[in-house]
């Protein structure tokens, strides 16, 4: 079998990855780096050559594992997209909202580049979407391979794939994974022998994500909101609106439940993030779950207002801001709020997601650590005073790197390739499997290479 990976190496950026067999293509994933913006954010197609792709596996709904999918199914119009059913309804709504927001941004002038895709591309693409059941084999016609989905804890309809060939040989890739429960949803399974193993690294180079838990995490996520509620204050949580935001309210629901929050306490939340809460209820008997009857439209929440006064209204009184975008990039609800917020001590912005540094959420984190005396979130704002608290959490969806390397020893595979992390996340894994299984054939491709797998 051979592998090329076709999105970024360096870089979390795209997930897309090619893997032959005998003369028959499959890609996983076909996703766009949010790093980039335009023909710079899509998977390297052109890198395969000649090579025909059949078919396409999609592991979960995120925009880095499926932006890609209206490219790849016009360069292959053959192609069969496979998923499961819960990430089948989260990716056809998030690739109209990425239409709608291609050309939103284009006409208001906040991005230069065309879109990629309009909603009539994402309408023929999501004709040829299958969806599979978890951990019932499928075979991949026109090619001698079958395809196995494992579930993976990362995001509601998230799996892990498995690629066995005629001779048996079995080829897994994690994609992104997470081995413990989260609020909402609990760890991932994992088949226990495989040859090759295709392994994510987000967190390969975080060494603080392995000393906390969910558990101590959540607790300290308490003590804080309690001390800014206490004080009259409001806090603004950033989320990103697929997955992230559905496991904070269902933490504040919890709270709630449980009388450590009080239940007066109005949590606002707005868009987007609603319809995808409305799909995690909708899905919660037929998907892995903690609690199937907990639902997280249960969870009372007040729409963020849309006047101008009413918005400023509701960040007065003491409250929470369940609000994306998760890296409050600009001309977004979490960026305003923020903006509004920030120059207020008695007020507090949690961060719980993944921060690009140089995005606002990055940023304020950055400044914050600094002592710095201003900010800038929104470039037509200019400077900020920052005053109020800002606090990270570490609610990943993501294992940690220890527990990335427990999955590699539980797996035992004979072969490793590394992709999905920065270059300083790789390298650590490299060194440290290379201690922990000596003999172990470790790969880390360029963007682009072949290797034989
Ligand atoms: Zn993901
Ligand atoms: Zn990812």
């Amino acid at each position: 079998m051979e592998f090329i990976p076709l999105g970024s190496s360096t870089d979390i950026g795209a997930s897309c990855h090619y893997i032959g067999c005998n003369g028959h293509g499959v890609v996983v994933d076909a996703g766009a780096d949010p790093n980039h913006e335009g023909p710079d954010s899509l998977p390297k197609l052109a890198a395969l050559k000649g090579r025909h792709v059949e078919h396409a596996i999609i592991t979960h709904a995120h925009h880095d594992h499926i932006g890609g999918i209206p490219e790849v199914y016009e360069r292959f119009p053959q192609v069969a997209f496979h998923m499961t059913e819960a990430t089948r309804t989260l990716t056809e709504m998030m690739l109209y909202a990425s239409a709608r927001l291609q050309r939103r941004r284009y006409t208001e002038g906040s991005s230069q580049h065309r879109p990629l895709f309009d909603e009539e591309d994402v309408d023929a693409a999501i004709q040829s979407f299958v969806s599979h059941p978890y951990e019932r084999p499928h075979a991949l016609g026109s090619t001698d391979m079958e395809v196995n989905l494992h579930y993976s804890g990362h995001l509601l309809g998230s799996a892990g794939v498995c690629l066995t060939d005629v001779s048996g040989r079995r080829v897994f890739y994690t994609s992104d994974t997470n081995l413990n429960a989260q609020t909402i949803i609990p760890g991932g399974r994992y088949p226990k022998q495989v040859d090759v193993l295709i392994s994510e690294c987000t967190l390969g180079a975080d060494p603080v994500a392995e000393t906390v838990t969910r558990k101590s995490e959540e607790r300290r996520f308490l003590k804080r909101l309690q001390a800014v509620l206490d004080r009259d204050g409001t806090v603004l949580v950033p989320v990103f609106m697929l997955g992230r935001a559905q496991e904070i309210l269902a933490m504040l629901g919890q709270f709630r439940r449980s009388g450590r929050l009080d239940p007066e306490v109005p949590i606002y939340t707005a868009g987007g993030l609603r319809n995808v809460s409305r799909i995690y209820d909708a899905t919660r008997y037929d998907t892995p779950r903690l609690d199937p009857d907990f639902e997280v439209s249960c969870v009372e929440q007040r729409f963020f207002p849309r006047s101008y006064k009413a918005k400023r209204r509701a960040l007065r009184e003491p409250s929470i801001h369940v609000l994306s975008s998760g890296m409050m990039i600009e001309n977004t609800l979490s960026n305003w709020a923020a903006n509004q917020i920030v120059e207020n001590e008695k007020h507090a912005v949690f961060l719980v997601g993944f921060a690009k540094e140089d995005l606002p959420a990055g940023q304020l984190l950055q400044a914050a650590a600094e002592r710095a005396e201003s900010v800038v979130l929104d470039r037509r704002i200019g400077p900020k005073v920052l005053a109020c608290e800002v606090e990270r959490f570490r609610f990943s969806g993501h294992s940690s790197r220890q527990d990335l390397l427990g999955l590699i020893d539980a797996m035992n595979p004979g072969k490793v390739v590394l992709v999905h992390g920065e270059t300083a996340a790789r390298d650590w894994m490299i060194a440290q499997l290379a201690d922990r299984q000596p003999g172990l054939e470790v790969a880390s491709p360029e963007l682009g290479e072949r290797i034989e797998i």
